[in-house]
């Protein structure tokens, strides 16, 4: 095992396996309707790509990159928008595609950002979810992949300082590589 990482918390067998049971629940759940998936760079891309070979409904993809104002490690509520949806959504029935949902602050903004353009239905699938770290009320993805306990995991499309998006599975990392979190 590489000697960054602390503990893997997730492994690829279990993402494969959860990944495919929430795209068939989407699938099923959108029968007759055509989904707009957006995807939240860049932590949600790998996720995204997984989980949409999977659904088996009329599916169109767009992507949003945000970033939170504060530092890298904790949001700081308010979000900017660093590329927006190039398709309007309208009338769509949009799914967000989420990495993971901490605070809330994110998605919460997010959602009234999106909600503003009137999709048909707006949806929430989030791969993590730390949900004893949540702040806003009444914030829950339609769609968990994990429920995590509070530990700052990267892989699978999640970063630190940009890097360990690449391996395929989610992990903890040794301590002495993180700086200040
Ligand atoms: P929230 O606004 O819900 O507090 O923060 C959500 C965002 O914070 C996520 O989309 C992600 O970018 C970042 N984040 C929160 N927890 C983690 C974590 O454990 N690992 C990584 N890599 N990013 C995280
Ligand atoms: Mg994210
Ligand atoms: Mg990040």
């Amino acid at each position: 095992m590489d000697d960054f990482i602390d503990k893997i918390l997730i492994s690829q067998e279990e993402i494969e396996t959860r990944v495919n049971e929430l795209a068939k629940q989407i699938s099923k759940d959108y029968v007759g309707k055509e989904i707009r998936a957006i995807g939240i760079l860049r932590g949600a891309f790998i996720f995204m790509s997984d989980l949409i070979r999977n659904i088996s409904v009329p599916l169109s993809v767009d992507f949003m990159s945000i970033s939170s104002y504060g530092d890298d490690s904790e949001s700081g509520g308010v979000i900017r928008i660093l590329k927006d949806l190039d398709k309007p959504i309208h009338n769509k029935h949009v799914l967000i595609i989420e990495d993971i949902v901490d605070t809330g602050l994110t998605l919460q903004h997010l959602k009234e950002v999106l909600a503003i353009r009137e999709p048909a239905s707006l949806r929430v699938c989030a791969l993590l979810d730390k949900k004893e770290r949540r702040i806003v009320n009444n914030l829950e993805a339609e769609y968990t992949g994990f429920v995590i306990p509070d530990q700052f995991v990267v892989g699978y499309g999640l970063d630190y300082a940009e890097k360990y998006r690449n391996y395929p599975f989610i992990f903890v990392l040794k301590s002495k590589y993180y700086q200040g979190i």
